[in-house]
């Protein structure tokens, strides 16, 4: 809201309460999406890193448009589509190593929070009943855009247009006002719920507002979204959260940069991704994209391209194997972790504290045991999974290891095949490797 960095003071000591805008199940998310997931588990692994207890809401959006849109396309029931794409949603994050939000909360599970929302806002008039909804006037909403700086007495050219407004798709009558309720109309099929003003269903933005205030109350300490979100689903969700509650919404709103994917052609000849699993189907791992992601800072615009992540994927496998060299026993350094801290918690400064992670890797002050317990304590944040890498021997050959690496990532990818293929080459060279508890194990045959 501030444009600029504040320091954190949570609501309730020790304790974060954080919303996070998921995923609208209608489609294969679009690895751009991901970005902001990887975010989110980010600041979540940052927070518990500082002995936060973190409380993280995250919903499914499936019931709007364009869920509605794409199940009377394909002739399916409504949750038969939203619950492939919800499955295929929490496989990417699975693969991407997200830890899963403590609750997960479906619109189609909320609509009576929903409509006691919609009726607070018509008791208090900040909402009127129209032809084909109820809509919230804006003009009775105090600082209505601030979030995205919005200049409503400018009829145009504002930092968003004025002519985004007026194409929100919820607004039929009064081009400025929001939709939080849609009457039941034949577009909608059997998709409806009874509500005293009316039958229909929710508007995208209430939904947001209803849940998150539900489980974590009129205020939360942080909501999180992609920056495209700013104008206008987090502008109409605090209009409707502070209409409603009188209370502040929201005390810190982070968004995440926006990820091009390198040319508008996705053609897999030319090395351009646009779905994870296309992604997985490649020689890159999941994990080399999110170590990717923690290189760039944020906020910052990134430009996805295969060679980038494939080069991230090299620096991150070069990690593992020294990680793996190195003995057991040692002891966190205290004066990489002080560094650590210091820049994880400035604004999540992943970029300097992956640098961090290279500095102590060639610090022939720092022994290699130690070493090896550092990075390890701090992948609790990057959440690399570099503990499922790390064998557990020393006396296994470098070449070997990375035959394993490379085995690890076609069962991550689930190549079997190539899995397979790099098994025999590992036995065939004298070595056994088994899968426990997530990790793998060499061992050389007696
Ligand atoms: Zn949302």
């Amino acid at each position: 809201m501030s444009r600029s960095k504040e320091l954190f003071k949570p609501i309730n000591k020790s304790e974060v309460t954080m919303y996070n805008c998921g995923p609208t199940v209608y489609d294969t998310p679009h690895i751009g999406n991901y970005r902001t997931f990887v975010l989110n588990d980010l600041i979540r692994r940052t927070f518990e890193y500082n002995d936060y207890e973190v409380t993280q809401v995250m919903n499914i959006t499936d019931v709007d448009d364009k869920t509605i849109r794409r199940s009377r396309a394909e002739n399916v029931k409504l949750s038969t589509l939203t619950k492939k794409y919800e499955d295929l949603f929490f496989q990417g994050l699975t693969s991407l190593n997200i830890l899963k939000p403590q609750n997960i909360t479906r619109a189609t599970e909320y609509i009576s929070a929903m409509i006691e929302l919609v009726q607070s806002l018509l008791d208090n008039r900040v909402a009127y009943k129209a032809k084909a909804g109820i809509y919230v006037s804006i003009d009775k909403v105090k600082n209505y855009g601030a979030l995205a700086c919005l200049d409503l007495s400018k009829d145009s050219n504002d930092e968003h247009g004025q002519e985004r407004i007026s194409n929100d798709e919820y607004d039929k009558e009064n081009p400025r006002d929001f939709a939080v309720w849609k009457f039941r109309n034949e577009d909608d099929g059997d998709v409806f719920w009874p509500a005293s003003f009316g039958e229909g269903r929710p508007g995208w933005h209430i939904e947001c507002s209803a849940m998150s205030m539900k489980i974590l109350g009129p205020t939360m300490d942080i909501h999180t979204g992609g920056s495209d979100l700013i104008f206008p689903h987090h502008t109409n969700e605090i209009a409707q959260s502070e209409s409603a509650t009188g209370k502040p919404f929201v005390h810190y709103w982070i968004h995440g940069g926006f990820m091009n994917v390198n040319g508008d052609k996705m053609s897999k000849s030319k090395n351009n991704f646009s779905k994870l699993e296309e992604l997985s189907g490649s020689d890159v791992s999941p994990i080399a994209f999110r170590y990717w992601l923690l290189t760039a800072h944020y906020r910052t615009q990134i430009n996805f391209t295969f060679e980038a992540v494939k080069a991230a994927q090299n620096a991150f496998l070069k990690l593992a194997a020294n990680i793996s060299e190195y003995p057991e026993g040692g002891v966190i350094s205290a004066d990489y972790k002080e560094k650590f801290i210091k820049y994880i918690n400035d604004d999540f400064d992943m970029p300097r504290a992956v640098a961090l992670v290279w500095d102590l890797m060639k610090d022939s002050g720092v022994s290699n045991d130690n070493k090896r317990a550092t990075v390890l304590d701090f992948d609790k944040v990057f959440g690399l999974g570099l503990s499922k890498l790390v064998k557990e021997s020393v006396e296994i050959p470098q070449n070997i290891k990375a035959l394993a690496d490379a085995r690890e990532i076609a069962r991550q990818n689930k190549d079997w095949t190539k899995a397979d293929e790099l098994r025999k080459q590992i036995e065939q060279a004298g070595y056994d490797v088994s899968d426990k508890d997530g990790a793998y194990k060499i061992t050389k045959k007696n």
